[in-house]
């Protein structure tokens, strides 16, 4: 597809990348992600370590925390390349969430402590926001902390949390004022999931994986140290680190290879000529280099010191649609080829993992909140009404 990034030195730089790529990247791990199949926490883990000794595993930090110093436009080709040469995406939990908010709330203490073992990928974070009754409306949340000698108590549940079961840490909101209006009341607080009264429980879904989970707290204890920031504050604390989730969910280095897979597929099924796979595929071509050229004037705008906030619900929307309408797309041209003829022996290739893949990503119009409250959000934060 056309590169909007393709001056003499953004080849240059690409080409950089891509050498790397080739020379460090697990085959097996390759595969994996060029045929769209399930990654495990090893595919993860090996890829972030290469990534971590070259210092390349955070595009966006500052250098000072350890991050490379590329600008906006070498990070989306960086993005972009990788891809394109099928790494496996690393899970934003620490990169691309906690990090950037404990450099940005956090004491120097730590930063000190925890930014270390987020970029080596020693320590494997979670996401514990979302609960039984509290989802969309995230402010409702009842997980309480109460306060004892040397830090606080938790009780109560999380739902949804992706990878927990590989992680060790997990970056929770509590209400700690019931009394105070409910976006107030609530802090952010680091949790060690190896502490007592801490359990979790896979929740199977119906793409027959079990990347999310239940958590429960029972009085878990958490030392002042562990709170972000200030207490009743997590609520800021917490926008601040879902607009980060939502510049990350816009993936168009993702949508591209999508896109990719599924010209493939087209043609592997001898349906790349018929002008109606063709129309499709010419159309999220345009839709993804529009997400692009967006995508590229915030992070110029950021970059140049602007606070970029609401509109990254915009790249959310429209990124998740590119990516959730190429899945269908993908199941389309598959066809009947897309089913196991027997379940022993699943389907044929290229097709093997359209099923899986159509079916997992439903998921994308949901978490980092749904597209509808993004569309809430753009209408009363971006245009005002
Ligand atoms: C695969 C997956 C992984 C996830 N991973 C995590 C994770 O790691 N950590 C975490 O904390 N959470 C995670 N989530 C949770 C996710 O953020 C929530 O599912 C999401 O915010 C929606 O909340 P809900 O499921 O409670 O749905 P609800 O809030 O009950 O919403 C149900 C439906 O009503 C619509 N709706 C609700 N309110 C409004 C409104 N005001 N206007 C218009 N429409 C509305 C929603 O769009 C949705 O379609 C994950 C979810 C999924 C599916």
């Amino acid at each position: 597809m056309t590169d909007l990034l393709n001056g003499a030195e953004d080849e240059a730089f690409r080409q950089e990348i891509r050498e790397f790529v080739t020379a460090n990247l697990h085959p097996g791990t390759r595969d994996k992600v060029a045929r769209g199949a399930p990654l495990t926490r090893e595919d993860f883990a090996r890829w972030q370590q290469c990534l971590f000794e070259r210092g390349w595993v955070a595009p966006a930090w500052p250098v000072e925390h350890g991050g490379p110093g590329w600008s906006a436009r070498q990070r989306l080709i960086a993005d972009e390349e990788m891809f394109r040469q099928h790494t496996p995406p690393l899970p934003g939990f620490g990169l691309k969430m906690i990090g950037p908010i404990l450099m940005r709330f956090g004491t120097p203490g730590q930063q000190a402590r925890f930014l270390p073992g987020i970029l080596s990928g020693d320590d494997w974070w979670c996401q514990g926001f979302s609960e039984p009754g509290a989802g969309s409306d995230l402010a409702s949340l009842r997980t309480r902390a109460v306060r004892v000698a040397g830090g606080w108590r938790i009780s109560g549940s999380k739902t949804w949390t992706t990878y927990a079961q590989y992680a060790n840490w997990i970056f929770c909101l509590v209400r700690t004022d019931p009394q105070a209006k409910k976006q107030q009341g609530i802090s952010m607080m680091l949790v060690d999931m190896a502490s007592d009264g801490f359990t979790r429980r896979p929740i199977r879904l119906m793409d027959g994986t079990e990347e999310v989970n239940e958590i429960f707290l029972d009085d878990v204890f958490v030392p002042d140290d562990q709170v972000v920031g200030e207490i009743n504050r997590g609520w800021t604390y917490a926008k601040a680190l879902l607009e980060n989730e939502r510049f990350g969910i816009g993936g168009i280095g993702r949508s591209k290879h999508l896109l990719q897979r599924v010209r493939e597929m087209a043609d592997a099924a001898g349906r790349g000529a018929d002008p109606e796979v063709a129309d499709a595929l010419a159309a999220f071509e345009i839709d993804i280099m529009a997400v692009e050229a967006t995508t590229l004037r915030l992070l110029n705008a950021a970059e140049a010191g602007a606070r970029i906030g609401a509109e990254t619900s915009l790249l959310k929307i429209r990124g998740t649609e590119i990516q959730q309408g190429l899945t269908e797309l993908m199941l389309e041209v598959a066809g009947p080829a897309a089913l196991p003829e027997r379940e022993s022996e699943g389907a044929e290739a290229p097709f093997e993992n359209a099923a899986y893949q159509f079916l997992n990503w439903r998921k994308l119009s949901i978490y980092g909140g749904s597209n509808e409250i993004q569309r809430g959000i753009l209408a009363g934060q971006v245009l005002g009404l």
